[in-house]
């Protein structure tokens, strides 16, 4: 062989062989519907090309630590997304920022098995949003989850995060333009789901 040709063998062997060998790598939190708590932790590695249809979310997020880049802003601890949205995000952050809209705390990017149908153990079996880096809680301790809400009012009950007051400037509201632009970057906001709960803090491509 000569030294051209071996060079082009040995390119194509890298290309071929690295393209193969893509490894998806995350660890995932099982939450546990009897004793309303995380019980497990699991850890997966496989090849990329064996991911399931159901470890393949919106915008072709997956929960591979391969497919999420960290947001880092002055103004916010870094997190994580889905690096198919984490541009748009960011820069609607820094434009609510500028806007004066007071960013507390974002959490991003957090796998687990939240969602979804139980097992005989009454583990969850889904993956949430979350889990894709593809939902985002904004400012959790003003803008609580509730359920016996179908819409907003005093009856609604606290389940996680703060409670809401409106008087705040950090809360969120229907006529925010946080919920117009993060609308328009394809993520609903939780506040205005159907059903009894409500997660105020929560933005996804379907608001779950
Ligand atoms: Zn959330």
């Amino acid at each position: 062989m000569g030294i051209k040709k071996k060079i082009l063998f040995l390119c194509v062997m890298t290309y071929c062989c690295g393209a193969q060998s893509k490894v998806c790598h995350y660890k995932s939190t099982v939450w546990n519907t009897r004793l309303n708590k995380v019980v497990n932790t699991i850890i997966v590695e496989k090849d990329y090309s064996k991911l399931k249809s159901a470890e393949i979310g919106a915008f072709g997020c997956t929960p591979c630590l391969v497919d999420q880049t960290e947001i880092k802003l002055p103004f916010l601890p870094p997190f994580k997304l889905c690096k198919y949205i984490a541009p748009k995000v960011e820069k609607l952050l820094i434009q609510i920022h500028e806007e004066g809209f007071p960013l507390n705390n974002v959490i991003g990017y957090r796998p687990g098995l939240s969602k979804g149908p139980t097992d005989s153990e009454g583990n969850r079996t889904k993956l949430s949003n979350h889990s894709f880096g593809v939902a985002i809680d904004i400012n959790s301790e003003l803008n609580g989850l509730y359920d016996n809400c179908k819409s907003w009012n005093s009856k609604c009950r606290l389940v996680k995060g703060g409670s809401r007051k409106l008087s705040s400037p950090g809360t969120i509201q229907k006529n925010s333009p946080l919920v117009f632009l993060m609308r328009d970057i394809g993520l609903k906001w939780g506040g205005e789901i159907a059903g009894n709960q409500k997660d105020f803090m929560h933005f996804s491509p379907n608001g779950y």
